[in-house]
């Protein structure tokens, strides 16, 4: 189409042609990420603020002028019926933003200033939907048949779960770690799953090994350049749902928030929400690029570590960490990861597994979302931020969800502690009542 020139190298800059290359540059290994690169001018004679506001398409779909996807490619997927929702594949995104102010006040923040982007809400219940369904319509696009993808669990639920919705075959590689939900998930959707013995890592390379020797077209996390493309349209919705809350009508253009607070492990949802941002500024939709504050688990902060040193050479960390969703030893996104902090004036945070089991019952009862682990640790980088005095009480702060709670039920209610057993008599009741 139009709007999708070609691909650029992140490391070297080289550029590519849409079908000249799939994954990687060539040049550098199982490094070099490619950016997508759009024609924003052409965008801008496409489609604008107002015309996206207006749209009836409540998913990541309604930025489809946005996305390197030929319309003509979700017109075949979507079928003869004409409208929306018609699956899961077409309601992917589109989350709710919440306003949370019981939270801010917790926090000592101003009220209406503090807001919960939750994609626990998504159709398999991860953020990971939102890039698995643009690989899916890519795949379509480019005539592929099954695709595989290696994951600590939600991105191959949410490929299996959208490949499903339209009919595709996906081959999974997770760790035999992975929360016995996501497999049940992987498993219920049809998805071929194999749990390799060994780490996400571990599982990444075989992946890749795989894919290549049985021709799959591979979603692996950063490796496939659309995942990225997918992540960025939670920017979108950031900006564009911040301006309907706070009443800016007519909507000509969009608001950034002043911070945006997302958990990290390969780096690719903070590299994609970077992307969307840097999109809007370049379209002139928004005004100003907000600071990324990326959140990582101690043992598994390899993009911190490398940010903290002023470097973009990432070491592996050892990887090992309760929030499975962010327990990656070597990020696949991670020098655009960095990047996406050091470039927007921000920070990363590093939490230990303690903040983030605390965390998920601060969220869960201060602003009514129950996050799986690795999406609490948003919010226990968001605790650690303020107490370091580095959020303003009136800065506007964006807090993402990735994955919801029942994801992960183990760490859950090791967070949540037990629940009261009573004999049923009112007495019973009276006692356990009055114990507190
Ligand atoms: C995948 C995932 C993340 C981290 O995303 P990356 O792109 O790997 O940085 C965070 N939270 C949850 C719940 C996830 O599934
Ligand atoms: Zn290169």
């Amino acid at each position: 189409m139009a709007h999708f020139p070609g691909y650029r190298c992140s490391l070297c800059g080289a550029e590519y042609a849409p079908n000249e290359v799939q994954y990687i540059c060539p040049k550098h290994g199982d490094m070099g990420n490619l950016d997508i690169v759009l024609d924003y001018a052409a965008i801008n004679r496409l489609t604008s603020p107002e015309s996206i506001s207006a749209s009836r398409d409540f998913s990541l779909w309604r930025y489809l002028p946005l996305l390197p996807i030929h319309p003509d490619t979700l017109t075949t997927l979507r079928g003869p019926n004409p409208s929306y929702s018609v699956n899961p594949f077409f309601s992917a995104g589109w989350t709710p933003l919440y306003r949370a102010d019981r939270l801010a006040a917790s926090l000592g923040l101003n009220a209406s200033r503090v807001f919960v982007k939750d994609d626990g809400r998504n159709p398999t219940a991860s953020f990971k939907d939102r890039a698995s369904a643009i690989v899916v319509a890519r795949a379509r696009e480019i005539g592929a048949e099954v695709i595989a993808a290696a994951s600590t669990g939600n991105a191959g639920a949410a490929l299996a779960g959208m490949s499903a919705a339209v009919g595709h075959k996906a081959v999974i590689f997770a760790p035999q770690t992975a929360p016995p939900a996501k497999v049940a998930q992987l498993l219920m959707f049809g998805a071929k799953v194999l749990l390799v013995n060994g780490n996400y890592d571990v599982a990444f390379e075989l992946c890749l090994q795989a894919s290549k020797e049985f021709g799959w077209y591979c979603r692996n996390t950063g490796y496939n350049p659309f995942t990225r493309e997918g992540k960025k349209t939670a920017a979108f919705e950031i900006c564009e749902q911040l301006t309907i809350t706070n009443y800016q009508l007519p909507i000509t253009n969009w608001q950034a928030p002043d911070r945006i607070f997302v958990s990290v492990g390969d780096g690719n949802i903070i590299s994609g929400i970077h992307k969307g941002l840097q999109e809007l500024l370049a379209l002139g939709w928004i005004a100003k690029m907000p600071k990324l504050m990326g959140v990582q688990a101690e043992r598994s902060a390899a993009c911190a570590n490398a940010w903290r040193d002023g470097t973009e050479t990432i070491t592996p960390a050892p990887g090992d960490t309760l929030a499975s969703g962010i327990a990656v030893s070597l990020p696949r996104d991670g020098v655009r990861a960095v990047r996406a902090v050091r470039e927007t004036a921000g920070q990363y945070i590093v939490v230990s597994d303690e903040e983030i089991l605390q965390a998920m019952p601060a969220l869960a009862r201060d602003a009514a979302v129950f996050a799986e682990s690795a999406g609490a640790a948003s919010y226990a980088g968001l605790v650690k931020a303020v107490r370091a005095g580095t959020v303003a009480p009136d800065e506007s702060v964006v807090l993402v969800n990735t994955g919801n709670g029942l994801k992960d039920v183990a760490n859950a209610m090791q967070a949540a502690g037990e629940a009261t057993r009573i004999e049923p008599t009112l007495a019973a009741v009276r006692q356990a009542i009055h114990a507190g």
